[in-house]
């Protein structure tokens, strides 16, 4: 690769790049609109926090940081779901659903935050990462390989990685230049963080190793652990709704009707809600993410996608680990290295991009519908009996790695299954999922024996 090479935005693609790209014996600059967040406050914005899956886990076991990871997640071994009412009378029983039996099939979370200082003190201590804060790219000159930034200087690359997330200015610099086509589809749902603070002796308000769920058929809460006893909820709905929500008595109603019991332990619900940031939704899809072998693009600036499977910064870690591995394989041919990598990745970010889409329904709808519930009793059931062949979707999604496309497919072929099943029950499903190919073996990073954050 020509030098200088040059990461763009430090999120958690660009830093872990930067991070391989120094193992592998490059000197890299990292350049990050935003100040440090290791001592500047975060502003409110993205998630503060993320669930992290065997995807994100085995790019964090391959570059040594897990034990510092494991040390700052908490994991969750299944669905906490609540219903409207505590008997549940809109027939939701209040219910842990786990995850999996298997001990590597927990989720685990994390703060956004944490995560990236800790990413990128790992990247500095390469010794070969320079990292400029508040250096915030304004635009690309291709040919000329020159990076123009709001401050008003310029500095000349000689490859460039684009991690400047789903806005890239990177990927707008390719797509000019018509080495790129990407579409953005905005979904007509928004989101909103709140706080749910400690209890008064400082520990959690509710089970923190749950992922917390309430689904309302066409809109949902949902809750994660912080270390500090606090949560980070999330409401997301369709925009309608949220238009509905722009004066303090609205919002306490709809949560009081809506989620009595969130609402009973967070007490400044609506001050909350009025004054935090409403978040939009969108999935981008790009074909053409690179250019000359001298420019390509990693994490959400590649492929962006809706966080209802919380797999965007798991599938951007795992595309990086894709990344490193074939420019390894072609140290002297970087366009082979871009070729092969986005030939690889991007049908399988297609796929999650549409599973993410569909877990939506069943996040806030499916658990409702008889017919979804039992075909989710029968999967468990079959999955005992022939755990080398079945796996539920979601399982395949956030506790293996295989291709997401291969997930996909074979969930296909499940589904059909066990539509049968349900329906006809005299049929012999045990023979057809004997049928099913076996499941590929678990990457050897990811085995459970190889990971404390199991
Ligand atoms: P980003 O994290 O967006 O990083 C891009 C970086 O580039 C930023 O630091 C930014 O400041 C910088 N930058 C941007 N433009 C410029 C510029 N012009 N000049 C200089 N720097 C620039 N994923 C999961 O895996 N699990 C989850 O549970 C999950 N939950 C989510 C919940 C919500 C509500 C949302 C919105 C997303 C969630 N995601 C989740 C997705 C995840 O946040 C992203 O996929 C992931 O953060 C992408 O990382 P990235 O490094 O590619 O991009």
């Amino acid at each position: 690769m020509k030098d200088p090479i040059v990461v763009l935005g430090a999120g958690q693609a660009g830093t872990l790049l930067a991070l391989y790209l120094a193992r592998r014996g490059y000197e890299v600059t990292l350049y990050e609109g935003r100040p440090d967040l290791r001592t500047n406050e975060v502003p409110a914005g993205r998630s503060i926090n993320l669930a992290l899956a065997t995807r994100g886990i085995v790019p964090l076991v391959e570059v040594g940081l897990i034990d510092r990871v494991d040390a700052i997640t908490i994991p969750m071994r299944g669905r906490m779901v609540h219903p409207r009412s505590p008997e549940g009378a809109d027939g939701i029983v209040p219910d842990l659903q786990r995850y999996g039996s298997r001990p590597h099939e927990v989720i685990h979370s994390i703060s956004r935050a944490n995560l990236n200082a800790l990413l990128l003190d790992a990247a500095e201590a390469t010794g070969r990462v320079r990292i400029e804060f508040s250096a915030e790219l304004a635009s690309v000159d291709l040919d000329g390989s020159r990076l123009a930034f709001a401050d008003g200087r310029a500095e000349p690359f000689g490859t460039l990685f684009g991690a400047d997330g789903a806005g890239s200015r990177v990927r707008a610099a390719l797509v000019d230049h018509g080495a790129c086509q990407a579409t953005t589809d905005r979904l007509d749902h928004r989101y909103k963080e709140l706080t749910m603070p400690p209890s008064s002796d400082g520990g959690h308000q509710l089970d923190p190793h749950a992922l917390h769920v309430w689904p309302r058929g066409g809109f949902m809460l949902i809750a994660l652990a912080n270390p500090a006893g606090d949560f980070t909820a999330t409401l997301f709905a369709p925009d309608a709704t949220f238009a509905e929500l722009d004066a303090p008595d609205a919002v306490h109603r709809f949560f009081e009707a809506e989620f009595p019991d969130f609402a009973a332990l967070v007490p400044d619900v609506a001050d909350q809600f009025l004054a935090n940031p409403t978040g939009a939704l969108a999935t981008m899809r790009a074909t053409g993410w690179s250019h000359d072998g001298r420019v390509a693009l990693v994490g959400d600036a590649a492929h962006a996608i809706v966080p209802f499977h919380g797999q965007g910064m798991n599938l951007a870690m795992e595309s990086v680990r894709a990344l490193d591995r074939y420019l390894g394989d072609h140290p002297e041919d970087p366009a082979a290295a871009f070729t092969a990598y986005e030939a690889e990745r991007k049908p399988n970010a297609e796929a999650i991009a549409d599973m993410a889409l569909d877990n939506y329904v069943e996040m806030r709808a499916g658990v409702v519908d008889p017919a979804h519930v039992a075909r989710r009793r029968l999967a468990l059931e079959l999955e005992r009996r022939h755990p080398d062949h079945l796996s539920p979707r979601y399982n395949m999604v956030m506790f293996s790695t295989m291709p997401y496309a291969e997930a996909r497919d074979r969930a296909a072929a499940q589904h059909e299954i066990l539509c049968r099943g349900v329906a006809e029950p005299t049929l012999d499903v045990d023979a057809l999922v004997a049928g099913l190919p076996p499941l590929p073996e678990l990457d050897p990073l990811a085995r459970p024996d190889t990971l404390s954050i199991a």
